[in-house]
């Protein structure tokens, strides 16, 4: 079922195998119509990625490119919307020569055509391939009938591995419960399949009466039910994988010499995780969240994590709380309560709702000299704040919110409005990675280590606008990242001598982010944040764990 950890799972198992000595790239299956996440509600899909190529698509595709440390493309991601568009586009190219193309077996093996050219294009040694959505669901039975014509192909290049959720009932004293699995795997077995490994997903580590009665009762091998507990950390999934010894069993199963065994990296992390005593707490003000802790991180996952890497390459304890600006728009007053922050994020997103709000939040950080980080919007937001409250331009709007305002410092760019006027939404923002030239001895070019020129990820449809560029700069806000060509500004922050970190970016810097290092712009406003923090939290806060909490009362 949605939830359960296939994702991590999948990037888990990849970055062990990756510390065994392959190469590995990972695969997501998603098995809706759309063709990609692009015209998807973030609150109800969750966050859309986007990839280098512009391509908009799954969070779990984040999670594999954290985990393995590689950047992955287009042919990484596939959805039955996908795989029916391009049998049917190379059906009209008469690429079949006449023949009747059907659903079985030609969509499966469309699936598997995708599958070897992703390997093809990566050069992996091993491709991980996420099938979403649950067993026994008609969405993916194609998938899985591509798995059984693949393993038919190749019978010692594929194995399975069935990510299932191990219910304990308080009414039956916690007993963990095998019964769904069974019938999950039976429901395997009447697709043609049997999985090589079952990731027992729990509350707790499964004991070996309950491994061996599964493995009894679904014709399993000795030893293939991994445990998967709840963990307070995922970075800690491929450890305790490996506590089950998972990679000795992928790689007798598939016939492989192990090269190395190497989690190093990985264990300091974790160790980081567990052990950092200093915390430092970041408000994440925006518009009204919603109240599930779920909507939440699954909305900004990427966030989230960019946070967490940031703290973690500090030795810091991060704490996460959401601000729901709508109250600073109620009570202005309010925005005081952001000086219990170590930093404020104002993260990407559209519509009008708390701008207000955002902007009165963005204009107590700057005054109060309170480290901020805008993302897209966030930075957008900043610039229209500077404008109105600095630059003099007191009725300085977005055009997103206001069409007619008389100072138009953030308004879509020509080619954005053409592509409105065709009404194909799908993937007509500006999307994926461009260049960016940094402007020497900035806050921006010091983060990235003195680079002139870096590469982000993007998904807007709005800019600065060039006409006001000279009026905010003029007044000290500074560019400190374009377009190659000048056009387009990519960062915005204020001088080290004005603000401790006031930064903004018109890309999104935590699609990039990595768990080991995290993020330059994450990490240089979390060393602003980190050294506010130790000024202003009380040391009782520190035993608090990490957790995402909304602030603002539920409506
Ligand atoms: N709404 C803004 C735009 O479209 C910002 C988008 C975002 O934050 N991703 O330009």
């Amino acid at each position: 079922m949605s939830s359960v950890g296939k994702g991590i799972a999948a990037a888990s198992i990849g970055k062990i195998l990756q510390a065994r000595g392959f190469e590995v790239t990972a695969i997501k299956i998603d098995p809706y119509v759309n063709v990609d996440a692009g015209t998807m509600n973030p609150t109800e899909h969750g966050e859309v990625f986007v990839l280098d190529d512009g391509m908009e698509c799954d969070q779990d595709m984040g999670n594999y490119e954290r985990f393995l440390d590689r950047d992955l493309s287009r042919a990484n991601y596939m959805t039955t919307g996908s795989v029916y568009l391009d049998l049917i586009t190379r059906e009209r190219n008469l690429e079949f020569r006449g023949r009747c193309v059907n659903v079985v077996p030609d969509v499966p093996l469309e699936v598997i055509r995708k599958i070897e050219l992703a390997a093809k294009k990566t050069k992996a040694d091993i491709v991980l391939v996420e099938i979403g959505g649950t067993v026994g669901d008609y969405q993916n039975l194609l998938f899985l009938e591509a798995v059984r014509l693949l393993k038919f192909k190749q019978p010692h290049d594929v194995l399975l591995a069935l990510v299932s959720y191990i219910p304990s009932l308080s009414g039956g004293g916690n007993e963990l419960k095998t019964k769904p699995t069974q019938h999950a795997v039976r429901n395997l077995n009447s697709a043609g399949l049997l999985p090589d490994l079952v990731i027992a997903r729990a509350a707790v580590a499964l004991d070996k009466k309950r491994k061996e009665k599964l493995e009894f009762m679904c014709g399993l091998e000795k030893g293939s039910v991994i445990s998967a507990p709840d963990v307070s950390s995922v970075y800690d999934v491929p450890l305790n994988f490996e506590k089950d010894k998972i990679s000795d069993q992928i790689l007798e199963k598939l016939d492989l010499i192990s090269r190395k065994r190497d989690l190093k990296e990985w264990r300091r992390l974790s160790s980081v995780v567990h052990n950092a005593k200093q915390t430092v707490r970041i408000g994440i003000v925006g518009k009204y969240f919603g109240t599930g802790r779920f909507i939440l991180t699954d909305s900004y996952i990427s966030v989230i994590e960019a946070v967490k890497h940031a703290a973690y390459a500090v030795k810091r304890k991060p704490i996460l709380e959401w601000v729901d600006a709508e109250e600073f728009e109620k009570r202005p007053q309010k925005v005081q309560e952001l000086s219990k922050y170590g930093g404020i994020i104002v993260p990407g997103g559209f519509g009008s709702r708390g701008v207000e709000g955002i902007i009165n939040a963005i204009r107590y950080c700057r005054e109060k000299k309170i480290p901020y980080f805008g993302l897209c919007y966030g930075m957008q937001l900043a610039v229209v704040e500077f404008a109105r409250h600095v630059a003099g331009l007191k009725r300085a709007h977005t055009t997103e919110i206001d069409k007619k305002t008389p100072e138009p410092v953030i308004d879509i760019m020509a080619d954005q409005k053409e592509k409105l006027a065709v009404k194909n939404y799908g993937g007509t923002m500006r999307l994926g990675a461009y260049p960016a030239i940094l402007k020497k001895g900035s806050i921006a070019f010091r983060a990235y280590g003195g680079k002139r020129q870096i590469s982000e990820r993007h998904r807007h449809r709005y800019e600065v606008n060039p006409q006001y560029i000279d009026r905010i700069e003029k007044k000290g806000l500074v560019f400190s990242g374009t377009s190659p060509d000048r056009r387009l500004m990519e960062i915005a922050e204020l001088p080290a001598d004005k603000h401790p970190f006031f930064l903004g970016t018109q890309f999104h810097p935590e699609l990039k982010t990595r768990p080991i290092g995290g993020h330059p712009l994450f990490k240089e406003f979390m060393k602003a944040a980190a050294k506010r923090s130790a000024l202003i939290v009380p040391a009782s806060f520190s035993r608090l764990p990490l957790r995402a909490r909304v602030l603002a009362k539920k409506k």
